[in-house]
């Protein structure tokens, strides 16, 4: 993949901004510094992954819609606490961010998309 080097960094510090704001509104406490790393994946299917105190966003991700990327860093963040997805998981998500569904819908139409176009 070539992508340019300031594509990376406006987007981390998109991604920046809504750790940022979910932080800010107090639902959520984290201990020590969250890190959000851009990056590319090995594995297509994955678009983000949490590790220690570092989120992991694929690059990919950068042409997504807004609510979309509010799911993700909610998703990720919530697994700070909950491990599993389990129903106590996407409480916490829906407490970061009350809209998530519609991010998790338009972000699994856009796998969809992605899996159609692969395979076409
Ligand atoms: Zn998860």
């Amino acid at each position: 993949m070539d992508i340019h080097n300031d594509e990376v960094k406006e987007f981390q510090l998109k991604l920046e901004g809504i750790l940022k704001e979910f932080l800010e509104q107090g639902s959520i406490e984290v201990y020590g510094n969250l890190r959000i790393v851009v990056t590319s994946f090995n594995r297509p299917s994955r678009i983000t992954f949490q590790k220690g105190n570092t989120i992991y966003v694929c690059i990919k991700a950068r042409g997504y819609p807004d609510s979309v990327l509010r799911y993700i860093i909610a998703h990720e963040l919530a697994h700070l606490v909950v491990k599993k997805h389990t129903w106590r998981f996407w409480k916490i998500v829906g407490i970061i961010y009350p809209e998530y569904e519609r991010g998790k819908e338009e972000l699994m139409r856009i796998a969809r998309e992605e899996l159609m176009k692969k395979n076409a």
